[in-house]
Formats: structure tokens, C-alpha cells, sequence
């Protein structure tokens, strides 16, 4: 069988190998990279699962997506080492569960993604004399999570712009105190600049002789490792259920994934995994007021608004770059779309509301991005139509661990929260960055950096 190649969306660039589409990032188009096929794994795969390791349920999910540009060796460590801490199910009262993404280093869901695109650039760059330079802008969690990622990989440098103000205390340290080949730039202006930079950069004939590639979810490679997540909260979930010992397989009802979006790669990634054979009932895209796709899939009118700061601000926006993704999932049949995937928005003061009644009925703690995921997923069981009647088993995706966002957190519950070590760690770290306030001087930076 020929090996899976990438072809870009809108149909005007060639196709290519995994390998290419990773250090492009963009296809020469500028649209995004997708898979020429979905490769299918059988009901046995699927029934298989919790006597299967982490590791070997990458290796066969990712094996075929990555075939002629990564040997299977390569993969395997690149996925024990991406997949080395817990995505524990964690129960939220019945029926409901939050699938906690947030036990890696940077303690956001990113650094999965984040991590295997660094050892797929650790691989490619291996023995070239040529430096690769990843170029990402971020509004808090991309950047912290790709600096850690990529932090000491071999021929790769890592700029990172980021707002200056627009980003918390523990996020700014995240980015500034790691040292190495990772730079921050503190940019004099909001994330759409920050973006508007990088892009310009990308454009840029006078930077063409450098190897620059992104390192958000347009990537490849930072987009389709996170349908591990689904996987492996199914596994868990199988275990779950065959430990209580309720009825048999047959009966084993789907379950329904709630997810926080913002730019859409997470849930999409859901989604792959279920056009690869994972049962799952139904998606719930969860948004706050940057509500474009809930009102896409009400009126079938795709209309932006201009983005609006919110509490969940990893979410703040409006014109989510994988909804091209979702929609070619689906082969554009926006029927088939709502039959799958339901879209929910809610605003501030709900999602605070949602905090204070998930703590004081169960005790657990949401961040503002998984209280959100978590009244897409109330939302979604109540809503008429979906036929979603209890007992279908609801997760939805904790996307952030709370104390990311602390002042917020604190503020609404009134509580305290524990530092956890991942963040102590680097609260005593000396931040360093050099600012910049036009795109003449991130070129400048570029130029003399590399
Ligand atoms: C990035 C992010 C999201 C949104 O994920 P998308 O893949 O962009 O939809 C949600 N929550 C947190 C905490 C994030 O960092």
C-alpha cells in the first residue's frame, strides 16, 4: 500500500510526505495539510485496547499517518517520550467524567501536540548542518508548552512572540526562563499582532533562505498526535467499565466528548480518531462568547465576529483555523456535521457559575476552559433531539490545570490553590526576552539570530 501523503486543502499545492508537511507547516498555498486517507483500524483494535500500553496504541494509530518519513523505531520513542504522564478520567458526579489533560510539564493539553512535533523535527534535522527556526505567536499556553517541548532539541531555535500584559505571571516565566534555543520576544501590542508578525515573517522573500516552520495546530504534526487523547480516555473508560462488570460489550454505551475549542485542533483530532473506528456517541464543541461555529451550525452562515476577551482566553477566537479540517471530515456535508458534532456558547458569568456549582457539588476544581467543556456537555444532554438520555457516559476535556489560571480560579470559588511542582519550578527562574514593537524588528531578530 502506498504510504499516506498530505495533500494542502484547497487543492492548488502538490501532495507531499508526512516529512514535508511538518516542516512546512503551511502548504506553499497557505492552506492546511490533511491527510490523502484515514486509515481504519478494526472493532478487534478497538475491543483490544485496555490490554494495549499507551505506547503501543500510538505507535499503531500514528504508524500509518507518519509512514515514509518516520521509521517505527523513531516513533516509539518519540511517543514514550511524549506520552510519559497520566490522562487520568476523573469522576464529576454520574455519569460524568473530566478527562484531565493538563499532567504534563506546562500543565496544559498543548504539550502532547507540542512534544511529538519536537521529536518529529529532532528526526528530521538529524545529521542536516541547516537550523530550523519554529516561529510561533501565543496568547499564554501554545508557547509555554512548545518552549518545553522543544527545549534543547538539536538544530532547532524557538521564537516565541507573545502580547506584553496579555499573558499571566506564571505564563510570561514559562516562555522568559528556560534559557537555550528558546526566544521570546515581548511584543508592544495584542495577540492578533503578535500573529500578524508571524505570518508576515512567512511572507517575508528577504527571510527565505531560513527554515522557518509554525508550531500551532495548522501543523501536522502538532494537530493529529492529540486524537491520542481520545484513545486513551476510551481505554480508560472500557477498564472502568469492565471493572464494575455491568453487562456485556454489546451494551457498552459510547460516550459523548464535550471540548473546550478555540481554534478547533483538539476536537478535530477527536473526530480523526473517530473516523479511524473509535466509538464515540456524539462531539460537543464548547465555546465562550467567540461563538462563530455555534452560530455556523445553527444558520449555516459562516460569519467571524471580531474576537472578544473572555475568561477562558486560550479559546478568545473567531475564526478557527481547523474548522476547514472538521468540515473536510465531514466532505463538507454540513448535515452529517450537526448529526456528530453539536455547538454550544456560553458567557463569562456562566462559567463562573459553572465553577462555583461543580465545586460545591462535588468538590472538583474546573478552570474556566473545562467549566466550559463542562456546560457544553450539560448542554448537550439536555438538548432536544440528540436522543444523548442518560446514561450515555459524558466527558468532557479539562484543558489547563486551574492554577494557570489562579487569580480567576481563586477569585470565584475563594479558595487557595496549592502550587503544583511543575510551576514552582519555574517561579524562581529569571526572565529573558527582548521587546519588539514592529515587524521590521522581528526581521532584524531573525536575521541576526540565526
Ligand atoms: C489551546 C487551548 C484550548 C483550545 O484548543 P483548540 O485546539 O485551539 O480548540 C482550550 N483550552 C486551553 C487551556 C488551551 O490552552
Amino acid at each position: 500500500m502506498p504510504s499516506i501523503q498530505y495533500r494542502s486543502l484547497s487543492g492548488q499545492s502538490p501532495q507531499t510526505d508526512f516529512r514535508t508537511a511538518v516542516l512546512r507547516g503551511l502548504a506553499p498555498d497557505r492552506s492546511l495539510y490533511f491527510p490523502t486517507e484515514i486509515p481504519q483500524l478494526s472493532t478487534d483494535f478497538w475491543r483490544a485496547l485496555p490490554e494495549l500500553s499507551p505506547v503501543e496504541i500510538g505507535l499503531q494509530l500514528m504508524a500509518p499517518l507518519v509512514a515514509g518519513s518516520l521509521e517505527k523505531s523513531v516513533l516509539q520513542q518519540i511517543l514514550s517520550d511524549t506520552l510519559s504522564f497520566e490522562f487520568p478520567l476523573v469522576p464529576v458526579g454520574e455519569h460524568c467524567y473530566s478527562l484531565e489533560l493538563f499532567h504534563g510539564p506546562t500543565m496544559a493539553f498543548k504539550d502532547v501536540g507540542a512534544r511529538f512535533m519536537a521529536g518529529c523535527l529532532e528526526a528530521f534535522n538529524r545529521g542536516k548542518q541547516k537550523k530550523t527556526t519554529v516561529l510561533v505567536a501565543t496568547s499564554g499556553d501554545t508557547g509555554g508548552a512548545v518552549a518545553r517541548g522543544f527545549l534543547g532539541v538539536e538544530g532547532v531555535e524557538v521564537v516565541i512572540l507573545y502580547p506584553r500584559d496579555k499573558v499571566s505571571d506564571i505564563q510570561e516565566r514559562q516562555l522568559t526562563t528556560l534559557g537555550q534555543n528558546i526566544k521570546a520576544l515581548r511584543v508592544e501590542g495584542d495577540f492578533d499582532a503578535c500573529q500578524h508578525m508571524v505570518k508576515e515573517a512567512f511572507l517575508d522573500p528577504e527571510l527565505s533562505h531560513l527554515t522557518l516552520t509554525s508550531a500551532n495546530s495548522i501543523n501536522v504534526a502538532r494537530w493529529m498526535p492529540q486524537l491520542l487523547y481520545y484513545v486513551l480516555a476510551y481505554r480508560t473508560y472500557l477498564g472502568l467499565y469492565s471493572n464494575s462488570k455491568v453487562g456485556s460489550d454489546r451494551e457498552l454505551p459510547e460516550p459523548v466528548f464535550s471540548v473546550p475549542s478555540g481554534n478547533f485542533g483538539n476536537i478535530c483530532a477527536g473526530i480523526l480518531a473517530h473516523k479511524m473506528g473509535l466509538p464515540v456517541a456524539h462531539f460537543v464543541a464548547a465555546t465562550n462568547r467567540n461563538d462563530t461555529v455555534p452560530r455556523y451550525l445553527a444558520t449555516g452562515n459562516y460569519a467571524p465576529h471580531k474576537t472578544q476577551p473572555t475568561i477562558s482566553n486560550a479559546m478568545d477566537v473567531s475564526d478557527p483555523s481547523n474548522w476547514v479540517r472538521i468540515n473536510e471530515l465531514f466532505k463538507g456535508d454540513l448535515k452529517a456535521i450537526r448529526e456528530k458534532v453539536s455547538a454550544f456558547q456560553f458567557t463569562d458569568a456562566q462559567t463562573r457559575q459553572a465553577m462555583q456549582e461543580v465545586a460545591r457539588a462535588t468538590g472538583y476544581i474546573c478552570d474556566p476552559h473545562g467549566a466550559v467543556g463542562y456546560l457544553g456537555l450539560q448542554a448537550a444532554l439536555k438538548a432536544k433531539g440528540l436522543a444523548l438520555t442518560a446514561p450515555a457516559p459524558g466527558i468532557f476535556l479539562e484543558t489547563a490545570h486551574p492554577i494557570k489560571f489562579r487569580p480567576e480560579v481563586e477569585k470565584t470559588l475563594g479558595i487557595t490553590l496549592e502550587i503544583p511542582p511543575q510551576i514552582s519550578a519555574v517561579m524562581s527562574g529569571e526572565k529573558a526576552f527582548s521587546g519588539i514593537d514592529s515587524y521590521g524588528q522581528l526581521r532584524e531578530f531573525l536575521l541576526t539570530s540565526s
